[in-house]
């Protein structure tokens, strides 16, 4: 029996959208080539590598932090198997968690590799080789993103063998931590995964192209966060670039260029986490023969509804243009099923919330004070430090600080960026307040509990104002 909508890929864009379109009434499959579901996402990045985070969070808290609390617990000792049985566990449970939804919502799993014939029409071909073909009217193609490779010096792509030089997927299963890591890009997952085997004992060393960390986030939170990971023992190299990778018997010789030319020099390591970024996955779909629109980073192009330049195809997350994110991906799945479904599907690309999960994190949502800059807006600012805010003192998360910038004639907030321990779930007021166009006046008026690390993006809010209280 023909489908209504047909999604290729079950990440957080593609099972999103399948049961959002399979809520609407719609008669909904789902292609996946791996064996489990979830994506990216669920299987080898946000999830075990924040479980991973969390852990080696805790580890470094407890042989650096707790004595303070007056906590005596000794040097604590790592059982990295553990560790990775608790990553490995919660992986599980979250990828074994979509298939429950996908049957509840009677979508229609097939396992297999997608391929789009014509519109219309998807083939899949199991691992076994068995071939099968399912008619649609509605094809959604939600493939997703892989680790972009690193070129050396002479062009040639630098290998990753997972073990030595490791991409994001090899750094999530480290057997044993290295004596020395080596990461490639400054960039989010660059910084959250070398923090996780930093605490975990690595000397860990960043080389980052550019002359500044976090790249698209704003200036003044780079410039603190990468004084706090020096703290923690990251060393940088900054506008740097990575010519060579050369293997030894026990790891690898990395050659590093200033960018602006000079002397290189070599730097060893036991393990190389290359973190340069990552770029759309369309392989084996078909799609040049079909003339699917590509857009010179090879995404594919849509239109406001999702929709590609070939009738009855469409494509959503990391696939097509904007921020390589999960929650991103989720909100265009469910905007192109309702659209399908003939409802109104809309995602607000000016409210998506950007979070790093180092310590403290770093959470973002709006425009940051540069881009404010480049487009000519007038804008007030609010800062507020987390010195300041009782509740921080007593956790000893004093690091950080709240930005709020709100347009200097309307007041409106345009963004905010937090710096500090548990922005990333703080940062979500703010992006209430925006999706409603408040202002910085609204935020300042809103009650706040007592005591909270929150009560800093209030008084970040008023300080826009020119009147914080508690400094
Ligand atoms: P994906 O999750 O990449 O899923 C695509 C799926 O399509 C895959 O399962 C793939 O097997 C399947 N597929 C591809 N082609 C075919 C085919 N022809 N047939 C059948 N199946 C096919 N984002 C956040 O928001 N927060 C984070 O904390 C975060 N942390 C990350 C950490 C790491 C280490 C990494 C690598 C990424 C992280 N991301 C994070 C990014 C996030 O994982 C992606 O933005 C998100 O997974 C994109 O979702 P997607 O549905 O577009 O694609």
């Amino acid at each position: 029996m023909p489908y209504d909508v047909v999604v290729i890929g079950s990440g957080p864009g593609g099972y999103v959208c399948a049961i959002r379109a399979a809520q609407l009434g719609l008669k909904t499959a789902i292609v996946e080539k791996w064996s489990t579901f979830g994506g990216t996402c669920l299987n080898v990045g946000c999830i075990p590598s924040k479980a991973l985070l969390h852990a080696s969070e805790l580890f470094d808290e407890a042989g650096h932090g707790f004595a303070e609390f007056g906590i005596l617990v000794g040097k604590p000792k790592l059982d990295l198997a553990m560790m990775m049985k608790h990553k490995a566990d919660t992986v599980a449970a979250n990828v074994n968690g979509v298939a429950f939804l996908l049957k509840k919502n009677k979508v229609d799993a097939h396992i297999g590799t997608g391929r789009i014939l014509a519109p219309g029409r998807v083939e899949v071909t199991a691992a076994d080789g068995k071939v099968s073909e399912l008619q649609t009217k509605s094809i959604v193609i939600a493939s997703g993103s892989v680790v972009a490779p690193l070129r050396d010096g002479k062009g040639d792509v630098i290998e990753v063998d997972e073990t030595i030089i490791v991409s994001s997927t090899g750094a999530l299963d480290i057997a044993k931590v290295p004596a020395k890591m080596i990461v490639v890009g400054a960039g989010v997952i660059g910084m959250e995964l070398g923090s996780v085997w930093r605490r975990l004992g690595a000397e860990v060393t960043v080389v980052e192209f550019l002359d500044r960390t976090l790249a698209g986030l704003d200036l003044d939170v780079a410039k603190q966060f990468q004084r706090l990971m020096e703290k923690q023992g990251i060393v940088f190299h900054l506008s740097s670039k990575v010519t060579g990778i050369a293997k030894t018997k026990s790891g690898a010789k990395v050659t590093v260029e200033p960018v602006a030319g000079g002397e290189a020099q070599t730097l060893s390591a036991d393990v190389v986490l290359i973190a340069t970024g990552r770029i759309p996955y369309t392989e084996g779909l078909g799609l040049d023969a079909l003339g699917i629109a590509l857009d010179q980073r090879k995404r594919i192009v849509v239109d406001a509804h999702y929709a590609t330049n070939v009738a009855g195809i469409y494509a959503i997350g990391d696939v097509i243009a904007g921020p390589m994110l999960a929650h991103k991906a989720e909100d265009e799945g469910v905007a192109c099923a309702e659209n399908l479904a003939g409802k109104a599907g809309h995602v607000n690309y000016d409210v998506i919330p950007n979070v790093v999960y180092t310590f403290p994190e770093v959470a973002s949502v709006g425009r940051t004070e540069e881009e404010l800059k480049a487009a000519g807006i007038a804008y007030n600012i609010g800062k507020f430090p987390f010195t300041a805010n009782g509740r921080a003192r007593a956790n000893r998360t004093t690091e950080g600080f709240v930005k709020v910038l709100a347009d200097q004639s309307t007041d409106e907030v345009l963004g905010v960026h937090i710096f500090g321990a548990g922005a990333g779930d703080m940062i979500h007021e703010a992006a209430v307040l925006m999706e409603f166009r408040g202002s910085a006046e609204d935020l300042a008026r809103t009650c706040h509990a007592h005591p909270t690390m929150s009560e800093a993006v209030k008084e970040a809010a008023l300080a826009v104002g020119k009147r914080a209280i508690h400094i």
